[in-house]
């Protein structure tokens, strides 16, 4: 265990030690917390962990969390965005009951206490271009320089500031500045933008607005408005703090909300970066934004990662100050360990190889019982048919076997799951020399896969009945970026993976599996852990693999790969 790991199991992180002391010393009467996207793309499971953190904090306190959309911006931001991160932070397990807001709620008032700084000698309109802007901020080494229009009287400033919204002027030619401190050692004080102008129509405010606000004009007050207590972000905006708490010094909010920051997830083979994620999708190097390899919450929950496992992952995970990156494999045991709790044991060939029990008599067939779930007789069991013709998996047979393959080869015994002891006669080939079928016989006394003198197999595989089995095709996914950090050596798409998806296109499934619906969880046995895919159709099942039984993918690395 990790010391991370340590401190999640013990139920603390820092956040909480904070909250926990506010709470002991009365400066709060109780926990507001929020969650707050800007809806220009899905979540993914970096925000897993800010919704479990802010979620589960409030639940914690039996205080509340609110969903708060942070729609400045509106030429970036959709309804479809929307809809999907409402959808998602619901499916993960979180309620935000009444408390939907938005940034665009408080527009009104965003807009009033802008002219409040003006009135108050805090802000000015600055005609400056954004390259001039950026040009006079200075560096980490130096002060920048006042604009040439830092000293304008309030009069003008209201007269303009008024004009922008208005709708008078173009896009970029004037801002407004809170007027703080140009050789401030913060960037961020030094006349940081308030508004910007922007003729685009907003998903909620039509064309109200031709002037939107800034992040960090929206944020703070926002947070004020709803009375939020901890105001719970990540790392990168540890250098706004200053200017969160100066607009909030300098404004009569109704509250006085604080901000904390933790490291943001990071993940290895992982890009958790909406503007990759989004060029990802829109250059169809992906299906959407819920293909199944993709680290959205929409793509893990159509690939079959359960909600229960993401919660634990970021558990696990837990609540640092320091940056870090975090082993897939950590995400993956921690799916594989829900998974096989939860999920039914089944059976289905991925690669079929057909087998055919030569002293099996014809036409005949029976039913055979199974287990659900060998840890839950709870689960109970299940009937499936057999026959004198199967599918075993290709990879379980050998012509030539190396030492230490106990599978099928000719001569050799093996038990069938379920069902009885068969001997491999002989490998059929067709033309071109490959093995299409196998012949085989079977002990008709060793019926539930114990043979009653007690000789022992040392093999036991999983097959299906040809005549019963239902065809399918399998989605196997691999990551989708080749290297641990994506990007680090420059261009990020250029680290994809071209494997990353392999269809199997003529997969058998146990018939038990003909009705599986989407989100159902299932261990093939031996395979991993599988889920029906949302193209599944009646007649035409597909099915994804969620994530194999042991992590091959580190094997694989390990191996030289
Ligand atoms: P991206 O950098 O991918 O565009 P973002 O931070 O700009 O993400 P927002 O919609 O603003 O996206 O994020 C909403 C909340 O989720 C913010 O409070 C942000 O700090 C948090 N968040 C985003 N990415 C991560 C991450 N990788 N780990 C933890 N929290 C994150
Ligand atoms: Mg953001």
């Amino acid at each position: 265990m990790t010391a991370s790991e340590a401190a999640a199991q013990a139920g603390s992180n820092f956040v909480r030690d904070i909250i926990e002391s506010d709470l002991a010393a009365g400066r709060i009467a109780g926990v507001v917390t929020r969650f707050p996207p800007e809806p220009n793309g899905y979540l993914h499971i970096g925000h897993a962990k800010s919704i479990c953190l802010n979620f589960g904090l409030a639940q914690e306190f039996a205080g509340r969390c609110h969903l708060r959309f942070d729609d400045t911006n509106p030429t970036k931001e959709e309804q479809e965005y929307i809809d999907a991160i409402e959808r998602d932070v619901r499916w993960l397990g979180f309620d935000w009951g009444k408390h939907l807001y938005h940034a665009s709620d408080y527009f009104e008032r965003l807009y009033e206490w802008a002219e409040h700084l003006i009135r108050a000698g805090k802000a000015y309109v600055d005609d400056c271009s954004a390259e001039e802007i950026r040009a006079m901020r200075g560096t980490l080494t130096e002060p920048g320089r006042d604009s040439p229009w830092r000293e304008r009287s309030v009069a003008e400033n209201l007269d303009l500031f008024r004009r922008m919204r208005g709708g008078e002027f173009a896009n970029g030619a004037r801002v407004l500045r809170a007027k703080i401190d140009m050789a401030s050692g913060n960037i961020n004080l030094r006349d940081p933008v308030l508004y910007r102008i922007l003729h685009a129509a907003h998903p909620r405010t039509g064309s109200a607005w031709s002037i939107y606000p800034t992040y960090d004009f929206a944020h703070g007050q926002s947070d004020a408005i709803e009375g939020i207590t901890h105001s719970i972000c990540t790392l990168e905006f540890e250098d706004h703090r200053p200017l969160y708490d100066w607009l909030l010094d300098n404004l009569p909010v109704p509250s006085r909300p604080h901000q904390y920051e933790f490291a943001r997830l990071n993940i290895t083979y992982t890009v958790l970066s909406k503007r990759v994620l989004t060029e990802l999708v829109r250059e169809r190097h992906v299906k959407g934004w819920d293909d199944p390899r993709m680290p959205t919450i929409a793509g893990l929950r159509r690939r079959g990662v359960p909600a229960a496992a993401i919660r634990d992952f970021v558990r696990r995970v837990g609540v640092a100050r320091a940056n870090s990156i975090v082993d897939i494999a950590m995400f993956e045991s921690a799916i594989r360990d829900e998974l096989n709790r939860a999920a039914p044991r089944r059976m289905g060939v991925l690669r079929p190889l057909k087998l055919v029990i030569e002293n099996y008599p014809e036409g005949a067939g029976e039913t055979l019982e199974a287990l659900n779930h060998p840890d839950d007789p709870a689960a109970g069991t299940r009937a499936i048919p057999f026959g004198r013709e199967l599918y075993v998996e290709r990879d379980d047979f050998m012509e030539h076997p190396p030492k230490k393959f106990y599978r099928l080869s000719p001569g050799r015994e093996v038990r069938l799951r379920y069902a009885y002891f068969v001997t491999c006669r002989e490998a059929v080939k067709n033309a071109a020399g490959e093995v299409v079928e196998l012949r085989c016989s079977y002990d008709p006394a060793t019926r539930g896969g114990n043979a009653p003198d007690g000789r022992k197999v040392q093999a036991t595989l999983h097959w299906v009945s040809a005549a019963h089995s239902v065809p399918a095709e399998i989605r196997l996914y691999n990551q989708l970026f080749l290297r641990p950090d994506p990007g680090a050596a420059g261009d990020i798409m250029a680290d994809l993976n071209p494997d990353s998806l392999e269809v199997l296109a003529d997969s058998r499934l146990e018939p038990s599996l003909a009705r599986a619906a989407s989100g159902e969880a299932v261990q093939f046995e031996r395979q991993g852990y599988f889920c029906p895919d949302t193209d599944s159709r009646p007649g035409r099942l597909v099915f994804n693999r969620t994530v194999g039984l042991r992590d091959s993918w580190a094997k694989a690395q390990a191996g030289g790969r």
